[in-house]
């Protein structure tokens, strides 16, 4: 196409494009990274470049002359642009190659404490348990326990619940081994702690008894056949109702705290009579009404009562001498309420991201 420029403006403006194209072809090989190329681009093919200036003597041509020069001045910015975009890629290159030698990890290297074990603690339950044992322990109660799976005559008869009795079927369990007399079953409460704990020793008796215990539930929120519970058992003479009730408040103040309070509401359990449920000062919202305690400002904790004649006569106390009380209540459900657990089923998942918060 050289051919076809005339002496008088073409071959200046061909001179001219061939010279800025070899400068051009210089700069963009001598740039050192992209940052340099993007600079490089801007003078060589950009707006106010000498190609960009040698366009606007295109103006001054004949339109045939135009036509000529202003395919050479296009041709040396395509080829121009074909080197930009090779040294690009190959700048590119180099600084990826770069970025993965610095920060390429050595993973020969051993780190000793990656083999060390992740220290673990105790479980929720199990921190709420031992509080409630330190409380207890404090107020002058000693700590019982007892076998988790029990024959029928502890966890039933001789807490007044003979075979067929009503109040047995609030208590569906799991049996190891059916059949009279020797019945063998998962414990539904740990009151057959309490008929242990009589037949044993001698009154005065002040214990508190947590362990595991089993109920055929279907588990939901509130709800899981495998749960925890703590009763306190309080025999000696002229033990009265006035005693269970200021046991109660005091354990209440003594474990949630000032401003925590108790009330009792008449109830029924087989094994105390007259029975009670006692309720504390909502922990969550201090009595004000929250969705935990759904807006009555207390929640129920669990049951109480004075030890039925019954249940004294069974394991050998001379109820004309000795009275007592007794109370229960579960741990897994303390927990829930303290912790602000929405459903207790998180309890038993096992799941470290939960676990790892208490
Ligand atoms: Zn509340």
């Amino acid at each position: 196409m050289t051919s076809r420029l005339t002496p008088e403006n073409t071959p200046s403006i061909a001179a001219a494009a061939a010279a800025v194209e070899a400068d051009g072809r210089r700069r963009i090989e001598a740039a050192a990274d992209l940052a340099a190329l993007r600079e490089v681009e801007r003078t060589v093919v950009g707006k106010r470049s000498e190609l960009a200036r040698l366009h606007t003597r295109l103006a001054r041509l004949a339109p045939e002359e135009r036509r000529d020069a202003g395919a050479v001045i296009h041709d040396a910015r395509t080829r121009l642009q074909e080197q930009l975009g090779r040294r690009a890629a190959a700048l590119d290159a180099e600084e990826r190659a770069r970025r993965v030698a610095e920060e390429r990890l050595d993973l020969t290297e051993i780190s000793t404490h990656a083999w060390l074990p992740r220290r673990g603690h105790l479980h929720l339950v199990t921190q709420t348990r031992e509080e409630l044992e330190d409380t207890f322990v404090a107020m002058g109660f000693a700590v019982a326990e007892g076998p988790e799976a029990e024959t029928d005559w502890y966890n039933f008869q001789a807490l007044n619940m003979p075979p067929a009795h009503p109040a047995r079927g609030m208590w569906d369990t799991l049996y190891l081994r059916l059949g009279e007399p020797g019945q063998v079953l998962l414990r539904t409460h740990t009151s057959p702690v309490q008929v242990r704990l009589m037949e044993s020793r001698e009154p005065p008796i002040y214990a508190v008894m947590p362990g595991r215990c089993y109920r055929r539930d279907t588990p939901d929120a509130r709800h899981t056949p495998v749960f925890h519970q703590i009763e306190g058992l309080v025999v000696d003479r002229g033990i009265t109702f006035g005693d269970l009730a200021g046991t109660i408040e005091a354990f209440t103040g003594a474990y949630f705290g000032a401003g925590i309070h108790s009330r009792l509401r008449p109830s029924y359990f087989p094994f105390t009579e007259p029975s009670a449920e006692f309720e504390v000062t909502c922990p969550i919202c201090a009595g004000e009404g929250c969705r935990t305690c759904s807006g009555s400002g207390w929640i129920e904790l669990g049951g109480c009562g004075m030890v039925d004649p019954n249940v004294f006569e069974a394991v050998g106390v001379d109820a004309e001498v000795y009275s007592g009380f007794a109370f229960g209540f579960g741990i897994d459900r303390l927990a829930q309420v303290r912790a602000g657990l929405s459903d207790m089923r998180v309890l038993l998942d096992n799941d470290v991201r939960f676990l790892t918060q208490f």
